[in-house]
This record gives C-alpha cells, sequence and structure tokens, in this order.
C-alpha cells in the first residue's frame, strides 16, 4: 500500500538531513498532531492540496510512503475519518507511531501548482539534477571515499568525511577511534570540528557535510547540532554493518522500542534538575547556540 503526503521542501530537506521526517500538516509535528497526515491516493491529494494547501506559499513536495516499510519500522496506519464528528465523510489514512523514517519514503516530488485546485507532480527533483552540483557532490564524496579508504588501511577506522562551508572552505576529517581511544572521533565529528575551528564558529549553517558512510545516530545528532543545510553519503548502514560495524543496530535503538533493552536511560526523580537552566537564563552574557 503506497500513501502520499504533502510536505514543505524545507522539512523534507531536514528529514534527509536527520534520517527522519517528524511534521504531519501545514507545518505542526507529528508529537503535537498524534499523527502523519496521508492521503490514499492522487485525487485525495489534489483535494486536500486545494482544501488545506491553497494559501501555502512555499515550495512542497510530494512524498510516496510505503506502508510495508512504515510497519516494520514500528509504526502503524489507521484508516479514520478526516473529521472525527462526521465518520460518513472522507477517509483518510493516519500514521500512527512517531516520525516517518526517510527510507520509509519510495519517492519524493516537488509540487506544481499550475492553476489553484491543479496539481501536477513535477519529475524535476531540484538541486540534486543539477548537473554542475550533481558534478560537486560527487567530487567531494570521492574525496571523503579516498580519506576512509586510505585511513582503512593504515591506522584508522574505514570512514572519512568532508564538510564544505557556505563559503567554499573544504575541511576533512577521518575516523580516528582507535588511534586516540575517543569513542566519538567518528570521521564526522572529526571533520566537523576541524571545521568549526577552523571558521571559528560553531555555527556551520549553508555546509554540506559528505561522509563516506551513512552518518551513524552520534553523527547525525553532530550534523544537526553544527546547522549543516545537507548530509550526503555513500555507503549506507547495512555496508557497515557487513564489514562489522555496530551502526545498523544503533540506529535500531532509536528507530524501535524495543530496541532499547541494549542500554537504559532514565529519568531520575530530583528537585535540583532544572538549576543549571535557571544559572543559564539568568546569565546575560551567555552566548546562545
Ligand atoms: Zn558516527
Amino acid at each position: 500500500m503506497l500513501l502520499q503526503h504533502i510536505a514543505e521542501a524545507a522539512a523534507w530537506e531536514r528529514a534527509r538531513a536527520t534520517g527522519f521526517y517528524d511534521r504531519s500538516t501545514l507545518g505542526a509535528s507529528i508529537e503535537q498532531v498524534g499523527f502523519l497526515h496521508a492521503s490514499g491516493d492522487p485525487d485525495q491529494t489534489a483535494g486536500v492540496l486545494s482544501a488545506v494547501y491553497a494559501g501555502v506559499t512555499e515550495p512542497l513536495v510530494l512524498l510516496t510512503l510505503d506502508a510495508a516499510v512504515l510497519y516494520r519500522s514500528g509504526l502503524r496506519v489507521v484508516m479514520e475519518p478526516g473529521d472525527p464528528q462526521r465518520p460518513s465523510g472522507e477517509w483518510f489514512p493516519h500514521v500512527y507511531g512517531g516520525s516517518i523514517p526517510v527510507a520509509a519514503v519510495a519517492e519524493a516530488v516537488p509540487v506544481v501548482r499550475a492553476a489553484p485546485g491543479e496539481t501536477v507532480a513535477s519529475t524535476d527533483a531540484g538541486p540534486e539534477t543539477d548537473p554542475a552540483a550533481q558534478m560537486m557532490d560527487q567530487a567531494h564524496l570521492a574525496r571523503a571515499i579516498d580519506l576512509a579508504t586510505v585511513n582503512a588501511s593504515t591506522d584508522g577506522g574505514p570512514f572519512g568525511a568532508v564538510v564544505v562551508t557556505a563559503d567554499g572552505q573544504v575541511f576533512q576529517g577521518t575516523n580516528r577511534v582507535t588511534t586516540t581511544n575517543d569513542p566519538t572521533a567518528h570521521a564526522e565529528v572529526t571533520a566537523l570540528r576541524e571545521a568549526g575551528a577552523g571558521v571559528g564558529s560553531f555555527d556551520l549553517t549553508g555546509a554540506v557535510l559528505y561522509t563516506s558512510c551513512e552518518p551513524c545516530p552520534m553523527c547525525l545528532g553532530a550534523a544537526l547540532w553544527s546547522r549543516v543545510s545537507r548530509v550526503v553519503f555513500g555507503a549506507d548502514r547495512r555496508d557497515a554493518a557487513a564489514a562489522g560495524f555496530d551502526d545498523a543496530e544503533f540506529h535500531g535503538y532509536f528507530e524501535s522500542p524495543d530496541r532499547r533493552g541494549i542500554m537504559p536511560v532514565e529519568q531520575q526523580p530530583t528537585g535540583r534538575a532544572t538549576e543549571p537552566f535557571t544559572a543559564w537564563l539568568a546569565n546575560e552574557a551567555r552566548t546562545g547556540y
């Protein structure tokens, strides 16, 4: 079963960087709404577009979701009336259970609105189909892969990363976990640290992170904190698992509640929990980030 969902292009861009799409309708989060609004066919999607998105001018992307992959990810699809007060009205598929893994999105195409109420799904997939941009991506990715291969043949893990800042400066990093006894010294973290130190800022807005392999959850987190605008990778978590790395298992930790057993995380009651934030908010010289 294939479902359709109308996403704001910016939200989809963020999802591609983080691995998860977390919006529902009109920018509201799945967490707020409780589920992801979807539709069951192009006609229903066209109806939603004219009824709900008529006044929205931001670029939109039509996502096609594979229900089978959603189920495998621990999510479930429920058919419900669009208006709970009117069960005789139009019914829609709603996806429950949390954010949508990008892997469950079978297709993403920009929505072109030719006229009010009329929709055409364009085959123009945006900047990735721009040959010059694609060549730059391929060149930087090749450099990350070269770094990884050399590192693997010498004293490090088989991972390399390149950060290209908004103004074109290039920084690189390799996996230094075993050589420095630093479990966080993944190639992406190393490259982001180099970039931050190099440009003299913790904010790498507009930068692109190229990495030889799909970022693990830690590196995705680092990419989010660094505010890079995009992440491009070569091999995926399955390739890493085949080489003996735990990336797939750790992604599973976040994607499936029954994997939490590998490392319980618990909140302990304490009356002092918010003291640091009180001190932070009281410090008028603080640097926000
Ligand atoms: Zn990592």
